[in-house]
């Protein structure tokens, strides 16, 4: 039994079985037992990759991605440069390195990570520093400066906590981690919960057995509402559906394999589908517009990853080149993969023109 896995039993013990979100939140953020407290889970070694893991490309192109967004904005300086979640720093090297082509946005540039994990933070502060760069630190983005500013989430709303709801004759009871035969197990709270019928998006028809699942945004909302009176975008990146849907998506996955969700808490990464139709109902009531999603090929190959992908093969060796193009197919692909699974979703100021991407 893993220590968190006896912590989590001592509370159901002593208040009774927990919410999904509940466990989610220990099992992730626990601050001595929590999966990204305690291991750098990314990575060929660790237990998923993630699109700036498999190429310099991602990154590069979203630094030309947010050089052109802050000509768009009117050029502000400083402006900030946000990334939630930003892993080992991947994304954020590849970024600053190509946006060194536009001198006076790198030049204007202070960099902000919104970052939990001790670990990675440390990862993130080595990989700036081999970049040349230096950042300022948050644990959340209330923190945020008060200023213009461009944010990157890639693969950071996956991880925050999901509720999940079970429908029911007689209405929807909400799925709770308890302990059945010795073991951690799901249960349904007895009581039914009627209020959440208004939660769930009209056309879709709740039968017997459906899970419906719904996010804590906080983070994402409150990054939102400051866009309205200090300008600026935020870019969301991650795999989920366009519109929302029934169904169990919470996933474990260690060592690059799917895992049960209730085993060995702590030690796998555990994540839910982003639902994007409740991302963008959160987003807008915020005050901002939201553009797209699209789907993650569809975005890079909008923003040239193949003209990309042509000028870095140039004069090299023919296992590198293949590299690049199978790198190039799992990135952009429009067979199942990330480019078809992930999706893209701006949350702009009103005022911006067509964002880049988005306009093919
Ligand atoms: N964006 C990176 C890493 C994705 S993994 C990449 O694409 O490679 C998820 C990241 O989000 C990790 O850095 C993790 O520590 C961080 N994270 C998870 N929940 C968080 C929270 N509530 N607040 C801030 N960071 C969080």
């Amino acid at each position: 039994m893993t220590p968190l896995e006896k912590l989590i039993r001592a509370i159901i013990e002593s208040e009774g079985p927990i919410s999904v979100s509940r466990y989610m939140a220990l099992c992730l953020g626990h601050p001595v037992h929590g999966y990204y407290m305690t291991r750098e889970p990314l990575g060929a070694t660790g237990d998923f990759v993630t699109a700036p893991e498999v190429s310099q490309i991602f990154g590069e192109l979203l630094g030309l991605w947010c050089a052109e967004v802050w000509r768009m904005m009117g050029t502000p300086s400083p402006v900030c440069l946000v990334e939630l979640g930003p892993g080992r720093g991947t994304l954020i090297a590849d970024l600053l390195r190509a946006a060194r082509v536009a001198p006076e946005f790198h030049a204007a540039l202070e960099l902000h990570l919104v970052e939990t994990s001790p670990p990675l933070a440390a990862r993130q502060r080595a990989a700036l520093a081999s970049a040349g760069s230096s950042a300022q630190w948050h644990r959340s983005v209330d923190t945020l400066p008060e200023r213009p500013s461009i944010t990157i989430a890639n693969e950071f709303v996956d991880a925050l906590p999901v509720d999940q709801f079970v429908r029911s004759d007689d209405g929807w009871h909400e799925r709770k981690v308890g302990i059945r035969n010795d073991r951690l197990a799901f249960a349904l709270d007895p009581a039914p919960l009627r209020a959440i019928d208004a939660m769930v998006p009209q056309p879709l028809r709740a039968h017997r057995g459906v899970v419906f699942e719904r996010r804590d945004l906080t983070p994402i909302i409150g990054l939102a509402a400051r866009i309205p009176a200090r300008g600026g975008v935020a870019l969301v990146i991650d795999y989920g559906h366009t519109r929302s849907a029934f169904g169990d998506t919470l996933q474990a996955v260690r060592a690059h394999r799917v895992a049960d969700p209730l085993q060995s808490p702590g030690e796998a990464d555990l994540t839910a589908h982003v639902d994007f139709e409740q991302l963008a109902a959160a987003a807008m009531k915020a005050g901002v517009d939201t553009v797209g999603p699209i789907t993650q090929g569809k975005f890079l190959r909008a923003l040239g990853i193949e003209l990309r992908a042509e000028r870095l093969k140039h004069g090299k060796d023919t296992s590198t080149v293949r590299m690049i193009d199978e790198a190039v197919a799992r990135l952009a692909g429009r067979a199942p993969g990330m480019g078809e699974l992930f999706k893209v979703l701006a949350l702009a100021h009103p005022a911006l023109p067509i964002l880049p991407g988005f306009d093919s």
